[in-house]
């Protein structure tokens, strides 16, 4: 590394370590803000507050991206049983659910993975869907909530209960993706079956009652889907060529149950913190480092299919060089960071070099991940990563307590940010400075076979990101 760059790192770590900048504005973000919810006034002020920090900063051409979204309002969710007993539970409806009046038998389906949907085939018709909602493990690769919904809707169910993992009497959320995406009216957004969230307790004391007899539930809704609008807050540190773009950020949105504390309100701000400590060096990396701050990710990667559209406009003279994607940076106590590269094998070892000679302990993995603002990225063939952190020393698994009402800033720490954006910020220097990386754009081609080898080229057609948008 050329002196001046290890110069530039020395400063940008003392900037980090000695500031509590990134705190005050998490603070601000969940207390003042409030969930940030796709679409919603309070993610409409987020943005407001992200841009004026970026140009607080220094960084160069700051400017909000706008597109159209749907927007989702919680009303009334009740689940009852009618057999074998009576009773009420507490559940919430998951984001594009509709409203009216549900009834039907519960077929337990476990984990509801697809060899689940398999085994249970045509007796999934007219029924309602219970399943965990997330079940993976540290490093398992299971099937994410959308997926298990699409196999619920595709085999005739009438509706779907998606139980949380985790222990703590907490909610489960998650969007779910529209029943005519191309459709004009309201409804048109509306998740084709209701789908609804119920905490670990209650998703036990269903499947104790159902080795009783015939589980029979009804479930009341009353929701509102409208339409409305988010944007990406973009901002610049630019190099000295300007059009060679590294590109470094998390989303802003969060649940509107929570505060989006974990998931994203640490992964954005260490994106923007990344962007305040190198402001002052424009000019003086090679390529620009550029910062965004995605907008509606939680309710279908809007704000990614939107900022990936600026590089594949054949009239745009900038290139992508690689996306650093920070959905759950800056998470935890600090110590416990990853990059997983998303089917980039030599981008892996590269960060995995780059780690051993500047004697940090980082964990990697290579695979491809379609549930978070990388992927349209990687759709549109641009090399990605993502640079996250776990926080297990909650002992939890698959989001821990993301999505749920416990993603709450006392979940968060000011040491587990400074370490998020120690680390986001020196990569971002090396990625910036390197003479040429070892990976490049692909086609479309071999996107499409990487997404083969991977047994995910079911995303080609269908992605539930993609089919909400508004175009
Ligand atoms: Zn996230």
């Amino acid at each position: 590394m050329a002196e001046s760059a290890r110069d530039i790192e020395r400063q940008i770590l003392g900037e980090v370590w000695t500031s509590g900048e990134i705190y005050n504005s998490l603070l601000y973000l969940c207390d003042d803000l409030g969930s940030r919810f796709g679409g919603t006034e309070s993610e409409h002020k987020a943005a407001e507050f992200l841009l004026q920090k970026m140009k607080e900063y220094g960084l160069q051409n700051v400017h909000l991206e706008e597109f159209p979204v749907y927007a989702w309002e919680r009303g009334n969710c009740e689940l009852s049983l009618t057999a074998p007993v009576e009773r009420d539970f507490s559940a919430i409806a998951m984001p594009f659910a509709g409203s009216g009046e549900f009834e039907g038998e519960v077929i337990d389906l476990g984990e509801g993975e697809a060899a689940d949907f398999d085994h249970a085939g045509d007796a999934v018709r007219g029924k309602i869907v219970l399943s965990a909602a997330e079940t993976n493990r540290p490093g398992e690769v299971t099937l994410h909530r959308t997926d298990k919904y699409r196999l619920a809707v595709d085999a005739g169910a009438v509706g779907h209960i998606f139980v949380n993992k985790n222990p703590g009497l907490l909610h489960i959320t998650g969007a779910l993706y529209a029943k005519n995406p191309g459709g004009k009216k309201d409804a048109d957004h509306e998740a084709p079956i209701p789908g609804i969230g119920v905490t670990h307790e209650t998703g036990s004391m269903l499947r104790r009652l159902a080795e009783r007899g015939t589980l029979q539930a009804k479930i009341k809704l009353q929701n509102r889907t409208y339409l409305s609008h988010s944007s990406n807050v973009v901002g610049d540190i630019p190099g000295q060529n300007a059009d060679e773009i590294i590109l470094f950020g998390g989303h802003y949105d969060g649940h509107d149950i929570a505060y989006g504390a974990g998931d994203d309100a640490a992964g954005t701000l260490v994106g923007l913190e990344v962007g305040r400590v190198l402001a002052p060096f424009a000019g003086q990396l090679k390529r620009t480092v550029r910062i965004i701050c995605f907008g509606y990710e939680e309710l279908g990667l809007g704000g990614s299919w939107k900022h990936a559209e600026r590089y594949t406009d054949p009239s745009s003279t900038e290139k992508l060089v690689f996306v650093m994607n920070l959905d759950g940076a800056g998470r935890g106590q600090g110590g416990q960071e990853r990059i997983n590269t998303t089917s980039d094998q030599a981008m892996q070892e590269y960060f995995e070099r780059w780690a051993g000679q500047n004697h940090y302990r980082i964990d990697t993995n290579n695979r491809i991940s379609a549930h978070s603002d990388h992927f349209p990225f990687f759709l549109a063939g641009f090399p990605s990563g993502t640079l996250n952190s776990s926080d297990s020393t909650a002992g939890m698994i698959g989001r821990g307590y993301g999505h749920t009402e416990g993603d709450t800033v006392d979940k968060v720490h000011l040491r587990g940010l400074q370490m998020g954006s120690a680390l986001a910020a020196r990569i971002a220097i090396a990625l910036a400075n390197e003479e040429s990386l070892p990976t490049k754009r692909r086609n479309e081609s071999q996107v499409e076979a990487e997404l083969e080898a991977a047994g995910m080229s079911n995303f080609l057609t269908h992605h539930w990101g993609r089919d909400n948008r508004v175009m």
